[in-house]
């Protein structure tokens, strides 16, 4: 990884790009008592009138601590779907470029590829879903920026085996993503601690899982400070609200819930695998290090049905490649999932 140099990577007009300069940019408050009216806010208060922090210093002062990592190193967007985006929009040439994607997989890199006038070129796993990692160099080119890895992989569930994941970070000439939006699950340790060994790799999380946070909208990019300079200068100036802020600052400061909640999330997990073993009409049941379990049934979309019947909304993720007649349950409230259990057992 000696000399890797990002800016060969970096889209032209994002290169010469002169970034928006907001309000809160040119003046960052110190904490004193100042009058505000440089921002065309309404002065009167009521909590949200101002604009927020643009860098969201406190949240990532936080999260930097909780890392081991700098500010510098961290990137906050409106979901890690946000954080995405930027990342294509930042290093993706239109039609020109490509991007590397291995179904089944979380589906917005394909989406998000289209958006972007970006080829998508796909490399199936292999059968025990892992990355097929000849096969990926053999179809990148000197044009393939960005190489998604999600692990725990959505819908299979499982996290790749990190040497596969090495050989990629070592040898592909682009920019490796792991998506590792259920790491929180997984007895795996995250890809944040190799961020210094390896200078091309972006590492997003998000707070909508074991975090329990979907709804305030709140994805994480951790990367070398390079990395993320470059997409500060393309991103919204107040892409993250007061409102996320707050929230997801109270959460990140109190891990014990959050890993309160995972432990029961991963004992339901364990329930859930048992008594779907024990159903004739599932066929196979996938490893998983995620908050969900992907099952293989007799068929899909006949069980999908069923379960709607009893008020129960689960996945059905059989068009991906790899997974026909698969559904795929998210673990619930331990109530939920008896439930689910009872009704599971009930269906012919
Ligand atoms: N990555 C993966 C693998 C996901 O499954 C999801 C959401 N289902 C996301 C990213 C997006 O998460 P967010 O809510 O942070 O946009």
């Amino acid at each position: 990884m000696e000399g890797f140099d990002v800016n060969r990577l970096v889209r032209e007009s994002v290169r010469k790009l002169q970034p928006y300069s907001s309000a809160r940019d040119e003046y960052v408050s110190d904490g004193s008592e100042m009058i505000f009216l440089d921002a065309n806010e309404n002065p009167f208060d009521n909590g949200v009138n101002r604009y927020p922090d643009p860098y969201q210093r406190s949240l990532k002062s936080v999260l930097s601590e909780q890392k081991g990592l700098t500010e510098q190193q961290i990137l906050l967007g409106n979901g890690s779907d946000e954080v995405l985006d930027l990342i294509y929009r930042a290093f993706c040439e239109p039609n020109q470029d490509n991007i590397i994607t291995l179904p089944p997989t979380y589906g917005m890199y394909k989406v998000l590829a289209g958006i972007n006038a970006v080829e998508n070129r796909e490399v199936l796993l292999t059968k025990d879903f892992e990355p097929n990692v000849i096969e990926i160099l053999k179809v990148a080119d000197s044009n393939s920026k960005l190489l998604f890895i999600c692990s725990p992989n959505n819908p299979t569930g499982n996290a790749f085996q990190k040497k596969e994941i090495k050989e990629l970070l070592e040898s592909f000439n682009g920019l490796v993503v792991v998506d590792e939006a259920y790491i929180d699950f997984s007895n795996d340790e995250s890809w944040v601690s190799e961020l210094k060994q390896y200078p091309n790799l972006i590492v997003t999380q998000t707070l909508s899982k074991a975090y329990g946070l979907a709804g305030i909208r709140l994805g994480i990019c951790y990367a070398s400070e390079e990395i993320i300079g470059i997409l500060n200068k393309i991103k919204p100036p107040y892409n993250v609200n007061q409102l996320t802020q707050q929230r997801a600052l109270q959460r990140v400061l109190h891990q014990d819930l959050v890993k309160q909640e995972v432990k029961q999330i991963l004992d339901e997990r364990e329930e859930l695998i048992k008594a779907l073993k024990n159903l004739e009409f599932v066929t196979a049941l996938y490893p998983t290090d995620a908050n969900f379990v992907l099952a293989k049934v007799d068929d899909a979309k006949k069980r999908y049905q069923q379960l709607l019947e009893k008020q129960v909304v689960v996945r059905n993720r059989s068009t991906q490649p790899l997974c026909e007649n698969t559904l795929r349950f998210t673990v619930g409230t331990p109530e939920e999932n008896k439930k689910l259990i009872a009704i599971l057992k009930e269906l012919n």
